[in-house]
């Protein structure tokens, strides 16, 4: 017996005209490229998109056929978000500080057909552009007037220019809801990026899902920034819940630096912040720098990579709640969110924190476990450690035109962390598999042993990385960024973690960099840090 209720397609489209009928007027705010302001509405990113839709119409294109973007969060790409995934294309967001050759090779493999940049983006794409046969359309995301005359580039157009002429009404086609919107090429630390494939389907589910109280909570009174950007995994999937709750979206474009940041929250009176912690550490540095304080904003997700406790704690002695979350590109990205149980309220604020500190519990449509070695299932006590699978509507299925072979194992998709889960449910995190250090046998936590460091106030970033070692086969040593001015020295930091963990994972050595080599996503590259390393011997 079927149910009888109306079959409507959850789509991409329906979320843009929710937001224009219901949330019209709710503001999107965006620091532009040039440096300005640029002040637009729901309305607005509306009836923008419905041109963008058209002018894709104009150029031809297929249902299905690719759209990519390189560029920062602003107004243009949201409307590009809707007009591109609405209209059945799919929108390609591409990371710029991938290498150009990995550019090239996500172009190619997606075959884009369409490609849209901002102008801080024109020598990459002035490098890449001859090597990408399959691009027809170049879109350099600004006004008429500041095209480049000789860039080289054919096929070259302002995105004004592209949209000026063309109409404000489209009617947004309905389609079967498991067709694609959107891609996104993992990082391909190890051989050639792949690709994630979101449908409008799992793009709307997770939407409701991460709007949800214990996962965003995003509401219609909010002011949202996302740090996290829109080329990273749909910056969490918050354009779409956004236009799903009707909030005000706050965009940084380029300036990711403390003090932009922070001039931008305190000038648009944002309410909800999400990021990696590498940027919000500049952001703390900045408030501690300067004696800042905020005046409105409340939460702030935290994800990407482990957050340091000492980071929670700064952030609530602004008053600011941190929401620890964990998620991958495959996972659209959300997995887990961290935030109390009803029972937890009545415990004082160490044992709270405690469970802060966590990267918290599964959204209502991810089922996760954890299995040993063998593949067999383990405790959710909070001590059992392994490899950590994950299942559900938002989770990649297949890579898009992958020769790698079905990615699940009995269905479920190895993530390649490693980690615990406690009794209650809450997801902990304690390396990505090819991160952990064996030692004699034993396992070390490289984010727990990270976590200390930072909590050192001279530190600004640490990492922890295993080296070969005649006897122990590996052990952990620490690599150190110092916050601008501080001064620590090795023994010093080697004696700060006295008491804080066992002996045994105390790292042998501590060595101090400049600058910390971030990846693409600003999480530090672990990768980068053992090819340097790699002639380093422990004495
Ligand atoms: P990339 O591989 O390009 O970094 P993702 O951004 O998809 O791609 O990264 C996902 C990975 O980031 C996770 O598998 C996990 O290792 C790590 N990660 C994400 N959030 C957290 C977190 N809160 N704590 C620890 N690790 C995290």
């Amino acid at each position: 017996l079927h149910g009888l209720m109306q079959d409507q397609p959850l789509l991409i489209s329906n979320l843009i005209a929710f937001a224009e009928l219901h949330h019209g007027d709710a503001e999107i705010v965006s620091r532009r490229v040039e440096g300005d302001m640029h002040r637009s509405t729901w309305t607005e990113v509306a009836r923008r998109a419905r041109q963008v839709a058209n002018a894709l119409d104009a150029q031809g294109l297929a249902m299905s056929d690719r759209v990519a973007t390189i560029a920062w969060n602003g107004y243009r790409h949201l409307e590009l978000y809707y007009g591109v995934s609405g209209a059945g294309r799919v929108l390609h967001t591409i990371n710029p500080r991938l290498h150009p050759d990995q550019v090239a090779w996500v172009v190619n493999h997606a075959e884009d057909q369409v490609l849209a940049f901002d102008m801080s983006f024109l020598p990459l794409v002035q490098a890449v552009h001859a090597r990408c046969p399959t691009v027809r359309q170049w879109i350099a995301l600004c006004d008429a007037d500041r095209l480049p005359a000789d860039s080289g580039i054919p096929n070259l157009v302002s995105y004004e220019a592209w949209i000026s002429g063309q109409s404000e009404r489209y009617a947004w086609p309905s389609f079967d809801e498991h067709s694609a919107s959107s891609m996104c090429y993992t990082s391909g630390t190890t051989g050639n990026p792949k690709a994630t494939l979101y449908s409008h389907r799992s793009t709307l589910l997770h939407a409701y899902g991460s709007a949800l109280p214990d996962v965003m909570g995003l509401s219609a009174r909010d002011a949202v920034l996302p740090v996290v950007p829109m080329f990273h995994v749909n910056a969490w999937g918050i354009p779409y819940s956004a236009a799903l709750t009707g909030c005000k979206l706050v965009f940084p474009g380029p300036a990711l630096d403390g003090k932009s940041i922070y001039e931008l929250i305190e000038s648009e009176a944002v309410s909800f912040a999400a990021g990696v912690p590498t940027v919000w550490q500049m952001l703390l540095g900045h408030l501690q720098a300067n004696d800042l304080k905020f005046s409105t904003l409340q939460r702030t997700v935290i994800g990407g990579a482990a957050c340091p406790p000492a980071m929670l704690r700064s952030f609530q002695a602004y008053g600011v709640d941190v929401l620890h979350g964990w998620g991958m590109t495959e996972m659209s990205p959300l997995g887990t969110l961290c935030a109390l149980k009803k029972k937890h309220l009545s415990m004082d604020a160490e044992a709270q924190l405690a469970v802060l500190e966590k990267q918290g519990r599964a959204v209502f449509g991810v089922d996760m476990k954890i299995v040993d070695g063998q593949g067999v299932e383990l405790p959710w006590d909070g001590k059992a450690t392994g490899d950590l699978l994950v299942k559900g509507p938002w989770i990649v299925k297949k890579y898009f035109n992958s020769e790698d072979g079905d990615p699940l194992v009995d269905g479920w998709f190895p993530t390649g962390d490693v980690a615990t889960i406690d009794a209650d449910g809450y997801l902990q995190i304690t390396d990505r598999s090819k991160d952990v250090i064996k030692s004699g046998g034993e396992w070390i936590s490289s984010i727990s042993i990270e976590n200390i460091a930072v909590a050192h106030p001279a530190v600004a970033l640490a990492a922890c990385i295993g080296v070969a070692h005649p006897k122990w086969v590996e052990r952990p040593i620490l690599i150190v960024a110092r916050k601008p001015g501080a001064e620590v020295t090795r023994e010093e930091l080697l004696a700060f973690y006295e008491g804080k963990t066992a002996k045994w994972q105390i790292p042998d050595d501590v060595m101090f960099v400049e600058t910390m080599p971030l990846g693409a996503t600003g999480k530090i590259l672990k990768t980068r840090l053992r090819e340097q390393l790699k002639d380093y011997r422990l004495a």
